[in-house]
């Protein structure tokens, strides 16, 4: 992809993957209103102190992420660590609010919108939320995240026409689905977003307001789906990681 991205911020080094600094959800929006509108492919990936962590023991995972071009800093350790290396407040930028404004914009702009990924009952159920909350959306297409076929699925959102393309459908999974077939999307801006559609068609609970407010969505999770608790472990792991690495002399002192 030989593209420049000017109307993106430069990202910023963490460690073996990037954050992208923007200051506000208006202003990632406004990069990719800047995207969409100068035709530039771009993907989008979340990053968290969970492949901030495990990308640095796995140079595979580390080259799939930073193929993206932007990259949100999804969670308080991400900001975190931008903190601790660079001296630098970096807003969060969560995925799934990130995914709430782009499609508010989406129903202004008239952008034409993709879903892809969950069970087909989750992936349905986000699509009729989603077109009752947003009337003016234009949703060109939508498909489940368990097909064998990607080249039929990649036929069938090139002939959506659609602008953006979500998809969720977990980490690696749909960053390695990305970095795979990006060339071959003809959407002008594809994001990862994990478990979005499981919330937006009710059926995971979004993150109380306070937990999103605080940056302690992590600790709600933890609670509401303890099975995920070996995946939170990332989270102590990365701060001491992290503080190994900046007392080892890394980032800006
Ligand atoms: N998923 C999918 N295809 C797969 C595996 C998972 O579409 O092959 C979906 C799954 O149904 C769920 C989402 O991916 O909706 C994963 O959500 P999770 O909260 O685990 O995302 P993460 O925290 O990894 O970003």
């Amino acid at each position: 992809m030989m593209e420049d991205y000017k109307n993106l911020p430069c990202p910023l080094q963490v460690m073996s993957l990037q954050v992208t600094p923007f200051v506000s959800y208006r202003h990632a929006c406004a990069c990719v209103e800047g995207l969409i509108d100068s035709g530039q492919k771009a993907y989008s990936v979340a990053v968290n102190p969970e492949k901030i962590y495990k990308a640095n023991n796995d140079r595979e995972l580390a080259d799939l992420i930073n193929s993206a071009q932007v990259f949100i800093c999804d969670g308080i350790g991400a900001a975190l660590a931008v903190r601790v290396l660079y001296g630098r407040a970096v807003r969060r930028i969560t995925g799934i609010a990130l995914f709430f404004e782009l499609v508010k914009k989406a129903s202004e702009k008239g952008w034409r919108v993709y879903l892809l990924g969950a069970s087909p009952e989750s992936n349905k159920g986000a699509y009729d939320t989603l077109l009752k909350s947003y009337p003016g959306l234009s949703i060109v297409g939508r498909h489940d995240g368990y097909f064998k076929n990607s080249g039929k699925v990649i036929e069938d959102i090139n002939r959506s026409e659609a602008d953006i393309l979500f998809v969720a459908m977990g980490s690696p999974k749909q960053e390695q689905w990305l970095s795979e077939n990006r060339d071959a999307i003809q959407a002008s801006f594809c994001m990862g977003v994990g478990g979005t559609f499981d919330v937006v068609s009710s059926k995971v609970k979004w993150a109380p307001a306070i937990c999103r407010k605080t940056g302690t969505e992590w600790l709600y999770r933890l609670f509401s789906e303890p099975k995920r608790w070996r995946r939170q472990l990332a989270l102590p792991k990365f701060v001491w990681f992290l503080l190994k690495y900046k007392l080892a002399g890394n980032g800006k002192l």
